[in-house]
């Protein structure tokens, strides 16, 4: 069997079905249909068919859903056109009206706000978790839970899921599992490998890599990858064709970037750590974090996510040391998004003050000190640099 980074070039080559070494671009709504009529019927019916319309399918969408069920180990996957339509068209195809979903007190603002704000008008209802507490999601369960929805690790806080513990529960109880793996990318964390039923993209992250675009991506078995496919033609969150043609260039270099970033996170990670300007770092590559071992068990690499805790006399001391050195970083640009080839860092308390009560802050574990990082590929030099001139400015 080939090796990931060669499935990264070649993996689903013939879905290009011209002599262009590199697939081209699509860039078109609809196809001509066959002469014969019943062909046509086939093309209009069957799931994800390239060539009938747009929303239907394309090939582009074809290859790169081959490339990333390949990473990912399930049978199938389903390209859409952001990290959110994945997710909430992969619930929509799971749940309707009267039933439960077990999730976590940690997700992504745009998932908290799917869990806690949609669903509940849909009469679906949630149950959130300490995702550090395996019990927990056992003792959540009820008669109508259809789901068990995990993030691992969790943004900001980097807390860590057990994908065996959940994979396994599951599979006692007949419940779906669904894990956000944006954050670790196949390359760090194979869910499936844990029993872990469904895995969601956000593919505008480290799978496109490059912060020129926004995808997402649904992973599972044939059969619910279908179910999905029928909701995303009524929902309708199609990715276009010059998305998907880049989401496919950046995969090509999927395995070296994020080797890259991991290296260069954990020894960034290792120099903040012994920084008197840093009260905390959170990073799953370092003894330090509660839940290393765990971390190590279920990841073969520590991703480009770290957290940290500004170092302050006070509350709002703390505040103004983060504030200083987010002005005063060079290479690291002050913005949402994360797993590009740049590096990124955030403020979470100012990002999701507008979107989070201070009760759900709390629940997710934000302060006002705390400062998320998204380690590009630069050289780490650079990037140790940028960071000790920017602390000496408080
Ligand atoms: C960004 C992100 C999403 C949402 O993806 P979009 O492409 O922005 O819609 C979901 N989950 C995680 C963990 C993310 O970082």
């Amino acid at each position: 069997m080939r090796k990931t980074e060669t499935n990264l070039i070649h993996m689903g080559e013939e879905h290009n079905q011209t002599k262009a070494v590199v697939t081209p671009i699509y860039q078109t709504s609809t196809y001509f249909a066959d002469e014969d009529l019943d062909q046509y019927i086939t093309a209009a019916t069957t799931p994800k068919h390239p060539e009938f319309y747009h929303r239907h399918g394309n090939p582009t969408n074809s290859q790169v859903a081959a490339i990333v069920a390949n990473l990912e180990k399930t049978e199938d996957a389903l390209v859409l056109a952001t990290g959110m339509a994945a997710i909430s068209t992969a619930i929509l195809a799971i749940v309707k009206a009267g039933d439960h979903i077990v999730a976590q007190n940690a997700h992504y603002s745009g998932a908290t706000l799917f869990l806690k704000d949609f669903l509940s008008e849909y009469g679906v209802t949630v149950t959130h978790v300490d995702q550090t507490d395996n019990n927990a999601f056992a003792q959540a369960i009820q008669e109508n839970t259809k789901l068990i929805y995990i993030e691992t690790p969790s943004n900001p806080n980097l807390d860590i899921t057990d994908l065996e513990y959940v994979g396994k529960l599951g599979k006692e109880r007949g419940i779906i599992t669904m894990v956000d793996n944006t954050f670790s990318s196949p390359i760090n964390q194979i869910p499936a490998e844990f029993g872990v039923d469904v895995i969601v993209h956000s593919a505008t992250k480290y799978l496109g890599g490059h912060s020129d675009l926004t995808a997402g991506i649904v992973c599972g078995s044939k059969e619910y990858i279908t179910k999905v496919w029928r909701r995303s033609i009524t929902l309708g969150a199609s990715l276009s064709p010059f998305d998907s043609w880049l989401l496919l260039r950046g995969l090509k270099t999927l395995s070296l970037r994020v080797n890259q970033i991991n290296a260069n996170a954990l020894a960034l990670a290792k120099w903040l750590e012994q920084n008197s300007a840093i009260k905390k770092v959170a990073y799953t590559g370092l003894e330090s974090h509660p839940q290393h071992a765990l971390a190590a068990k279920q990841m073969k690499g520590h991703t480009g996510m770290l957290c940290i805790e500004v170092a302050g006399t006070d509350e709002s001391q703390e505040f103004k040391n983060a504030q200083t050195i987010l002005s005063n970083l060079k290479i690291f640009a002050n913005a949402a998004s994360l797993g590009g080839v740049e590096s990124l860092v955030v403020h979470p308390a100012s990002m999701w003050g507008a979107h989070h009560s201070s009760t759900q802050k709390k629940v997710s574990g934000i302060t006002r000190g705390m400062l998320r990082i998204s380690v590009g590929i630069e050289h780490i030099d650079d990037i140790i640099a940028d960071w000790e001139q920017a602390i000496s400015h408080i």
